[in-house]
């Protein structure tokens, strides 16, 4: 997973996140965006995969994403940014709240298909995944919102340490396999772990090679 990288990569994804990374604004409807510029990456996943900590744990900053014991309280993009580097990391509020009362998962749908389907500058979703469940069909409503908008997304397995390392390439081949149904997907996926920080360099290499990419005059 890591081996698709070039030290160059690692090197510029590591430096990245060195920087001082803060909060610019919670978007709780479109109207309320900043205006477009830099290049975004956004971060979605059911409630409680591991969203927040992978955030952290991207920039080294434990206090930077909430980590929440009361799954679908946010409902809100999160946009996090640096200065000097034309990019911001945009937190999707999470999904698959089983008790979420109706209005709310209609104000999800309704931010996030918005935001994904209209916004130029977003370079790539990662949709995370908890590597113990794989992709379930609670996942279905995004993976169906990705594809009709045509975003470039990335899987990402959260939660690597909680299964045995013999039942990993195991579950990253049921993952790829099920991604072949899905033609906005990268094929490739980054396995992590927050808490041992498995695949974070990874992640961050990933997203440099982006920006580098999308920023490249
Ligand atoms: P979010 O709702 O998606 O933002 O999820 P959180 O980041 O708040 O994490 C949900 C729960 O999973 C918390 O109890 C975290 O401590 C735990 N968690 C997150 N990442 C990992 C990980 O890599 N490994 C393990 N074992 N637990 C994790």
């Amino acid at each position: 997973m890591s081996s698709q990288f070039t030290d160059e990569e690692m090197l510029a994804g590591r430096r990245l996140f060195e920087r001082p990374w803060t909060f610019l604004m919670g978007v709780p409807s479109l109207e309320f965006l900043p205006p477009a510029g830099p290049v975004e990456i956004a971060f979605a996943g059911r409630s409680n995969v591991g969203k927040s900590s992978l955030i952290n744990a991207l920039v080294r900053q434990n206090g930077l994403a909430r980590t929440s014991n009361t799954p679908g309280r946010t409902q809100e993009l999160n946009f996090f940014i640096t200065d000097g580097v034309p990019l911001a990391i945009v937190d999707m509020p999470g999904y698959g709240f089983a008790k979420a009362p109706k209005e709310k998962v209609e104000v999800w749908t309704d931010l996030v298909f918005a935001y994904l389907q209209g916004r130029a500058t977003l370079a790539r979703v990662y949709l995370l995944i908890d590597a113990r469940h794989g992709i379930k069909p609670v996942d279905e409503t995004i993976l169906a919102m990705l594809d009709a908008a045509a975003v470039s997304y990335q899987i990402v397995l959260t939660k690597l340490d909680k299964i045995p390392e013999t039942a990993r390439p195991k579950m990253i081949a049921a993952t790829q396999a099920m991604l072949a149904k899905h033609p906005a997907a990268f094929p490739q996926l980054i396995g992590t772990s927050s808490e041992k920080g498995i695949g974070i360099d990874a992640l961050r290499a990933a997203i440099a090679a982006l920006l580098a990419e999308r920023a490249a005059p």
